[in-house]
């Protein structure tokens, strides 16, 4: 198990995510050890405003010590305008082997479903099997853009194994909880080779699929059939998804064609 570089203190919690599929949000760390290179936008961010000064610094973890301090401070104030809370969005909530992160937000999912609140999980680490005793209206998901390894390795480097993941996501779908895949941002054949249905069809028993496309990266803006090839994808999601009774959502700007008609 690896331990977070340190704590600190912060004013307040929750907030509004202002994107497209969001609600309200927390983001109880500061920096993420899973070193994705897409690029990650939490890290652009975070570097843009001078609160990491390197991608090596981003790589080491600091825990919001307070955070339950201030869901109590906060939740009596905005529980009747929240509908849902995600974590998180600009750091990952089961960062892989970092035991003590999983525990906080563990603690305030249990904390905001006492309160009525519903929470929306997204990570690249392994959802911990307790999260199945907790409000049968929250929804687990996982990262998953490809099963090639080696990507993983590239793109993704200390996240969980695909593998892995799945298996947890798998195991809490078992124990009749709402499951759901962010399949974003999906690379492009330039940066790997692999084939869709093959990743739809690991991923069928979910309840819900985002997909999106990849932004701020020049392999992918160098690749010259990029808009072709991610309204073939997006169609074939959609397609996938009705088949199977799937919910889906596509980013905007992953599917043009309709734009150009
Ligand atoms: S898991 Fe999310 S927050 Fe963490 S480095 Fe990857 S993209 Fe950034």
């Amino acid at each position: 198990m690896k331990k977070v570089k340190g704590y600190i203190k912060r004013k307040s919690m929750l907030y509004v995510t202002g994107v497209e599929y969001g609600d309200y949000t927390m983001n109880h760390v500061l920096g993420c050890a899973h070193g994705c290179r897409y690029p990650c936008y939490a890290f652009m961010m975070k570097k843009r405003f001078g609160k990491v000064s390197s991608y090596e610094e981003w790589l080491e973890p600091y825990l919001v010590e307070n955070t339950l301090e201030l869901l109590d401070t906060e939740i009596p104030k905005l529980r009747d305008k929240i509908k849902s809370v995600q974590l998180c969005f600009t750091t990952d909530p089961f960062m892989y082997r970092y035991d003590e992160v999983g525990e906080m937000s563990l603690a305030a999912i249990r904390k905001l479903n006492k309160n009525g609140i519903k929470c929306t999980v997204l990570t690249k680490g392994i959802l911990p099997i307790e999260l199945a005793e907790l409000s049968e209206e929250n929804e687990y998901g996982i990262t998953l853009v490809s099963l090639t390894e080696a990507f993983r390795k590239r793109m993704e480097p200390h996240s969980a194994k695909y593998p892995e993941r799945l298996d947890a996501l798998k195991k809490l779908h078992d124990r009749g909880c709402k499951t759901w895949i962010s399949m974003e941002p999906y690379p492009t054949p330039n940066l790997v080779r692999q084939k869709l249905e093959k990743i739809l069809d690991a991923v069928s028993f979910t309840d819900r699929i985002i997909f999106g496309r990849t932004n701020y990266s020049k392999d992918v803006s160098s690749f010259p059939e990029q808009k072709d090839f991610y309204n073939q994808c997006a169609n074939q999601v959609i397609e996938f998804c009705s088949e199977h009774g799937i919910a889906y959502h596509i980013k905007e700007g992953t599917l043009t064609q309709l734009d150009e008609a």
